[in-house]
């Protein structure tokens, strides 16, 4: 599991050599084939920052080889609000006074079927953290119900054990996002205050609990703005590597969330710039060639349409982060959207750049998708 190599990391050698780095390493490693831990701490450093232009250059050939000129659309849909854990960051901590709501299978039909008609075939299902409310079988029934309208039905959920993910796979989930927020167990601690999120260790192995029920995609992420932007995507590298490793079967793709407001109303302790956000993409694209990289709606227009030929290979479009939000509900979201453009505005913009929004990657009969 990954906790345990997580332990056997260094990490004042990696504090060390992320915030310092070597401008000859960086240049020697744009131009390698394959790249080393070391490598990518290197380009992670303020050394590699005045080399964006061929880390760009370098990220786009990658992406362009591995991925094609592609962009997979995804699109989120909140099920449930409801939450028992105390994330002193976010907008559904259950001690934030909001309105709370968990859609019946009738409202997640409504949804599904609005989503559907615009042209979407991947859907990412998300809820808080209320096993009372969305336990495992409310969920298995909206995956099941969702696989009738997508292909796709991606999960944004509380960490759960292996058989309960295995339910979830066999009910037709394909993959799965968990973020562990930060890799600083001290930072953790401190802002994750009450419930079952306290625990580190259960939710850093959730990748590995996932990737063992048998999803077949895997997103990994940090939460920008909790910790050392530098420090936590050394982290996230090394566990997508892990995973890529281990789990050789199972696609991984990387987020990297910046923070953004929420009713919740706290002030991130860090804020990273643009620069240091495509800094931190091209190095992950650079080290990790296969993983594939996701800019939400977190991030403004101008910001997401300069990335799309420079190394994302995910986006979403036309997001509401409530439940209910796509027929006018008036629960509240986890956070605010900065990209509020219309899914027509979004891929204009994608085609515009030569690039294609993906809708559909796979197919049902391939691979033996449930
Ligand atoms: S981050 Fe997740 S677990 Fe924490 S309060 Fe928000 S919804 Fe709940």
């Amino acid at each position: 599991m990954f906790y345990e190599e997580f332990l056997k990391i260094n990490k004042e050698l990696i504090k060390k050599a992320v915030n310092s780095g070597d401008k000859t390493r960086v240049e020697t490693a744009v131009k390698k084939e394959s790249v080393s831990y070391e490598d990518f701490l290197a380009l992670l450093s303020p050394a590699a920052a005045s080399l964006l232009d061929s880390m760009a250059i370098r990220s786009r050939e990658m992406t362009q080889k591995h991925f094609g000129k592609n962009i997979n659309m995804y699109i989120p849909l909140y099920i449930s609000n409801e939450c028992s854990n105390e994330c002193a960051y976010c907008g559904f901590n259950r001690k934030n006074k909001i309105n709370r709501k968990t859609l019946s299978e009738e409202e997640v039909k409504a949804e599904l079927e609005g989503i559907k008609s615009l042209g979407y075939n991947s859907i990412l299902l998300l809820t808080g953290e209320a096993p009372d409310k969305a336990g495992l079988d409310y969920v298995a029934r909206c995956v099941a119900l969702a696989r009738k309208y997508f292909t796709q039905v991606s999960l944004e959920i509380y960490p759960m054990d292996t058989d309960g993910y295995k339910k979830l796979v066999d009910n037709g989930a394909t993959g799965l996002t968990v973020y562990q927020e930060t890799y600083d167990p001290e930072t953790y601690k401190k802002v994750h205050l009450s419930g079952q999120k306290k625990n580190f260790e259960w939710r850093i192995n959730t990748p590995d609990r996932a990737a063992q029920a048998g999803f077949r995609k895997i997103g990994i992420g940090a939460l920008l703005g909790l910790y050392d932007w530098r420090t936590e995507a050394a982290y996230v590298g090394a566990h997508a590597a892990y995973i890529m490793k281990k789990y050789w079967k199972t696609e991984v793709s990387v987020s990297f969330p910046r923070m953004r407001g929420s009713s919740s109303g706290f002030k991130p302790s860090e804020i990273i710039s643009d620069k240091e956000l495509v800094q931190m993409i091209f190095a992950l694209r650079i080290f990790t060639k296969f993983a594939g990289i996701t800019l939400s709606t977190r991030e403004a227009a101008d910001f997401r349409d300069n990335m799309i030929s420079l190394g994302v290979t995910n986006m979403s479009a036309g997001s509401k982060t409530n439940p209910g939000g796509y027929v006018g509900s008036e629960s509240e979201g986890q956070f605010e959207i900065c990209d509020d453009r219309s899914v027509r505005e979004i891929l204009d913009a994608i085609k515009s750049r030569g690039y294609y929004p993906v809708f559909k990657d796979w197919a049902d009969t391939f691979g033996g998708n449930k």
